[in-house]
Parts: structure tokens; C-alpha cells; sequence
């Protein structure tokens, strides 16, 4: 996507007035990858600053299949019955082994796409370290000067978008199966540990005895887990987006989060951590690049990949020799 470019205050006007081709326009220059559109990207942002925190950043993940896009069409339509303005940020991890995306070409969350208290906005992650599209931190803060007062930030829980998504939300909701191995949902323990409440999906029909067992096996995993230093204790629900059970009682729990952590002080501490950490994420991606992208270290890199494949340099030696010339040439430059 190119974005065609306006004056800053074209963007600021339509944005502040929750118009969301504005929006839309102003997420795909947070996206690109010029440096003239993320110059334009940042300046908007700095005029809306004032306007953005408002929300309540959710983050939802899972493995493809488990029903997040069911349940965001479900837990939207709830969301917004309430008078709550809802913005889904969904960020595709487009497979390299495939080519293709993830999430599925077919429509998803054509209800909640045409509810006017709706805006949905897909995003290809591309290959940002964090597994996270670029952007996805500036998106939120565009959609909250918009005036949206939740923001789901969907991903499908493989490789490292989930710790990405952590690290971008004040509450991360993982979604899970019953009857299925962790193995088979490629859930990670360490993924578990994250989560801020665990849902087990499609309890419903057949299914309804078997997401009973989960939810039990479930929370007795995290029992297990370390005290939480904020004392907040995970638990797990089970619902059926099909049928619309449990969204409130999800909600509810969302809420009792909120205000335990801002109780806490710990709601504005999760926030400003994530700050340090995207300043971090953003420093060691633009140092990678501009390693990588050198023109004589790309040289330098073929010619030392060849002596350690032949067994004649070790690699820390070849690692060494690399950033030494890295470094001097970044000292005399
Ligand atoms: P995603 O890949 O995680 O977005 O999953 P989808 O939302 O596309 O759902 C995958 C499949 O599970 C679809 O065929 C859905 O109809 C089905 N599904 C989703 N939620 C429920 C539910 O609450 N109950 C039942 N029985 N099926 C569901």
C-alpha cells in the first residue's frame, strides 16, 4: 500500500473527528516504510499524544482454528451494545514457509465490519523481529485519539507475535481448545505464564463436557506458575461465541482487571515498560539493518561464512573480525 499524502492537519482534523478513512489513511503511513511517510506518521502522532491512553488495550491470541475471529465478531457485538466504540487490530504473520497469510483470505467479522461502533483494520506482519506489524504500537494510539474505547489487538499465537502482543497491550487474553494436546495447539508454558486469563473456546453442544475438564486442567497448570508479583491470579473461563456465552462474564473479568491494576499503580507501570521496551525493539532493529544492509560487510559476511563452513575460522572469530570492521567503519564515517 502507498499512501497519498496530506497536510498534517488533514490528518489530525479527521482523525479527532473519528472519521475513519483518515484513520486508515494515517495507519498506512504509521506502516510504510519511508522514511518521508514515517517523518509525516510521527509528527501526527506528536499532535495527538495528548489525545490518546484512553483505552483499554486487549490482546487476543491463539492458534489458527481456536475461534478468535468468532469471538471478536461475538465480543464486539457485546462491546458495543454497551456503547463501547471498538477498534480490532488484526496482525497477519503472512507464513514465510508459505507465502501466504494465515489468517485466511475469507471475510472475516463481516458483522462487526459493518457496525458503525466498528472499525477493523488488518495488517501483514511482515518480517519486523518483534513478529509484530510495523506500526501496531502507532495504530493504537491513532485509534485511541479516533475515540475508540477498546482496542483488540488480534494475532495467532505462534512464534513470536504473542510476546510482541504482550508487550503492546494491558491485557492478554489467550484463547484455547479443549480436547487438544498443548503440543498439538503449539501452546508454549511460557506462553501460559503471560496470559492475564485463559478462555477455552466452543463450549458448546458436544463440546460442552470436555471444555469443563479443560478449563479444570487448566487452571490447576497455573496454579503451578509463580505467584504473580501484582497479584493478579489468572483464571480460566470457558465460552461459546457461537452461542454467546461468556462474553459478559470475560468482559467483566476485563474490567475487575482494570481497576485492580490501576488500583495497584500497576496499569501506568505495564504501560511505560512497554514504552522502554518498543524504544529497545526499535534501536536493536534499526542497529540489525544497518549492519546487515553495509555493502562491505555484506562482503566480509560471505567470505567469513565460507571459512566457517570449511572449518577454518571459528565463528566468534569470524563474528569478531566482522563488527570490528563494522565499528571502524561506523567511527570514520
Ligand atoms: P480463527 O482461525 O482462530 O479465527 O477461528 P475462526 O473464528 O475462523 O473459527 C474456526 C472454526 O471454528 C469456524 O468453523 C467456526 O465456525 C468455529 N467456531 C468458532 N467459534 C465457535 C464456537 O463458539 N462454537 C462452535 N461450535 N464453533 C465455533
Amino acid at each position: 500500500r502507498t499512501a497519498r499524502r496530506h497536510p498534517i492537519q488533514y490528518y489530525i482534523d479527521g482523525i479527532l473527528n473519528g472519521n475513519r478513512i483518515t484513520l486508515s489513511q494515517a495507519i498506512t503511513l504509521a506502516e510504510s516504510q519511508l522514511p518521508s511517510d514515517q517523518q509525516l506518521s510521527e509528527s501526527i502522532l506528536t499532535e495527538l499524544l495528548p489525545h490518546t491512553g484512553k483505552s483499554i488495550r486487549i490482546g487476543i491470541t491463539g492458534v489458527p482454528g481456536v475461534g478468535k475471529s468468532t469471538f471478536i465478531e461475538a465480543f464486539g457485538a457485546l462491546l458495543t451494545q454497551e456503547g463501547y466504540k471498538v477498534a480490532v487490530l488484526t496482525i497477519d504473520p503472512s507464513s514465510p514457509k508459505t507465502k501466504g497469510s494465515i489468517l485466511g483470505d475469507k471475510t472475516r467479522m463481516e458483522k462487526l465490519a459493518a457496525n458503525p461502533m466498528a472499525y477493523i483494520r488488518p495488517s501483514a506482519s511482515g518480517n519486523t523481529l518483534g513478529g509484530v506489524a510495523a506500526g501496531t504500537k502507532e495504530s493504537i494510539l491513532l485509534c485511541e485519539a479516533a475515540g475508540y474505547d477498546v482496542i483488540l489487538v488480534e494475532t495467532v499465537g505462534v512464534g513470536q507475535s504473542e510476546i510482541s502482543i504482550r508487550e503492546l497491550t494491558d491485557f492478554f487474553l489467550l484463547l484455547m481448545l479443549a480436547g487438544a494436546g498443548d503440543e498439538l495447539q503449539g501452546i508454549k508454558k511460557g506462553i501460559m505464564e503471560m496470559a492475564d486469563t485463559i478462555a477455552i473456546t466452543k463450549a458448546d453442544g458436544d463440546n460442552i463436557t470436555a471444555s469443563k475438564l479443560a478449563k479444570k486442567s487448566y487452571q490447576n497448570a497455573l496454579h503451578l506458575f509463580a505467584q504473580s508479583e501484582q497479584d493478579w491470579y489468572p483464571k480460566v473461563f470457558t465460552c461459546s461465541a457461537l452461542e454467546g456465552n461468556g462474553m459478559h462474564t470475560i468482559w467483566k473479568e476485563i474490567l475487575r482487571f482494570e481497576s485492580h491494576m490501576k488500583e495497584r499503580g500497576y496499569f501506568q507501570q505495564r504501560r511505560k515498560e512497554q514504552d522502554l521496551y518498543w524504544m529497545h525493539q526499535y534501536i536493536n532493529e534499526q542497529l540489525h539493518k544497518h549492519f546487515y544492509q553495509d555493502t562491505s560487510i555484506q562482503k566480509m559476511l560471505s567470505i567469513k561464512k565460507d571459512n566457517i563452513l570449511n572449518g577454518e575460522e571459528l565463528p566468534i572469530q569470524g563474528a569478531k573480525v566482522l563488527l570490528e570492521q563494522y565499528f571502524s567503519s561506523i567511527t570514520k564515517a
